[in-house]
């Protein structure tokens, strides 16, 4: 039966969600505070990634966190701040942070990748979206050092264990696979499993197409109340009028946890900033990689090579710290010493928040209090990778279907 739906957010999950929900034939309408041409959905990395198997709640990361609190160039950095939220998030961070929680969502974090990717490559067939990019290169961990690469080799060995597709490449291979440009680094563990995109080609396209299939796009109308009834949301009320459903899709990002409180639901979710810099000439650039000592993601896109990286927890706004732009411009000269990123170039970085949960994992799947609201957020680092996953199994929970994989992992309800 075709339904009435609205989806709060018009980032890669809200539209990967009315990708599907429209093609069962329901009647879609997003709505969007911005005109959907930032944040984090634009300034992303672009990895289709199942080599990201551990969730960022693994053991080490809060006295990383702590250790590097206050030197705001790091790549890890927490403002210290008063905020009950986020002291909350960052306990309940702390106890997902064990090996016996990260070894129970390994498993789970790659089937859902798996499945996205493989959806990534239908929509592509599908010619839905015109073409794009989906290359299959997969993804260099370069590394300098013995400890950056005795730690790779132990994510390495489990990935190969679940069946993921990995090498290592010496000196002299890293040569023969990038020989465009110069590259100081001792070698790469390469995940021949990962993909990438250009998400600023991407998104643009699947707006435009849900637009041709019918699906109504509010831009610049924020969201700013929800009307409830008898564990029934009835009424969305934006800045510029209000809306009737049948079901609510919150995919609204690193604000979801902000809306669900005002149906006092409890979602935990901190914004987690990163940057990103273009570089729009030729860099020799060819293979996509993580430079593993200064922690950030190097992306050959169309007509541009992207540096990115940073999690920063200091709330939810755009602000551009210089010394973070710098330190990545930096972090890209270690690796690559030819390259000399711009003044130019770093003033025009962009910043974008992932909504980050305390165990790393999304929040798929309905409310247990209003029986016609579905969660949508909270996919952290791997959200462009979730997208198309996250859009079908909302489909076929509002559908009432059998899902894809097994989503209780993702339960919205869960307690921390
Ligand atoms: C630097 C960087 C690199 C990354 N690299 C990768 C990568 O390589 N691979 C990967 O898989 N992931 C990556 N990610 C993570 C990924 O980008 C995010 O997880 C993903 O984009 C989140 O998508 P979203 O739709 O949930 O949120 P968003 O893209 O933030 O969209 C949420 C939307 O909700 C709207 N909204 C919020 N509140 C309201 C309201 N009240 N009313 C109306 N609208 C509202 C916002 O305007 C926004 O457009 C990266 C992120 C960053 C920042």
């Amino acid at each position: 039966m075709s339904k009435n739906i609205v989806i709060i957010g018009g980032g890669i999950i809200g539209l990967s969600s009315a990708y599907y929900l429209q093609k069962e034939g329901h009647q879609v309408t997003v709505i969007d505070k911005s005109d959907i041409t930032s944040g984090a959905s634009f300034v992303n990395a672009g990895y289709i990634t199942p080599s990201h198997i551990v969730p960022l709640a693994s053991p080490g990361m809060i006295a990383k966190g702590i250790k590097m609190m206050f030197n705001s160039a790091s790549p890890f950095y927490m403002k210290p701040r008063w905020d009950t939220e986020f002291f909350k998030w960052a306990w309940h961070f702390h106890k997902s942070s064990t090996h016996a929680k990260v070894d129970k969502a390994i498993p789970v974090i790659m089937d859902i990748n798996l499945l996205s990717r493989e959806l990534f490559s239908e929509i592509k067939a599908s010619n839905d979206l015109g073409s794009f990019q989906l290359e299959r290169k997969g993804l260099l961990m370069l590394y300098k050092t013995k400890n950056a690469y005795d730690h790779e080799k132990a994510v390495a060995r489990k990935a190969n264990d679940l069946g993921l597709e990995v090498s290592e490449l010496d000196k002299k291979q890293l040569e023969r696979i990038e020989p465009n440009v110069k590259i100081n680094a001792e070698g790469a563990i390469h995940y021949e499993c990962d993909w990438h995109t250009t998400p600023t080609q991407i998104m643009p396209k699947m707006l435009q197409y849900l637009k041709d299939v019918g699906v109504v796009v509010k831009i610049n109308e924020e969201v700013l109340n929800i009307e409830t009834n008898n564990a029934m949301v009835k009424k969305i009320i934006t800045s510029k009028g209000s809306y009737l459903t049948d079901e609510l899709v919150l995919a609204a990002g690193s604000w979801s946890g902000r809306i669900a409180k005002q149906l006092d639901l409890k979602l935990s979710l901190q914004g987690g900033k990163g940057y990103r810099i273009n570089v729009k000439r030729n860099t020799g650039i060819n293979m996509p990689a993580i430079l593993m000592e200064s922690k950030m993601a190097v992306t050959p896109m169309v007509g541009f090579t992207r540096f990115a990286g940073t999690m920063e927890f200091s709330g939810n706004n755009a602000f551009i710290r210089k010394e973070r732009v710098e330190a990545i411009a930096a972090g890209a000269k270690r690796f690559y010493p030819d390259l000399e990123i711009t003044q130019e170039e770093k003033e025009s970085a962009k910043t974008g928040l992932r909504p980050v949960s305390p165990d790393g994992l999304p929040y798929i799947g309905k409310s247990s209090k209003f029986k016609n609201l579905t969660f949508a957020t909270g996919h952290a680092m791997m959200g462009w990778s979730l997208g198309p996953a996250t859009g079908k199994l909302v489909s076929e929970v509002i559908d009432e279907k059998k899902t894809s994989m097994d989503i209780s992992a993702f339960n919205p309800n869960r307690k921390f």
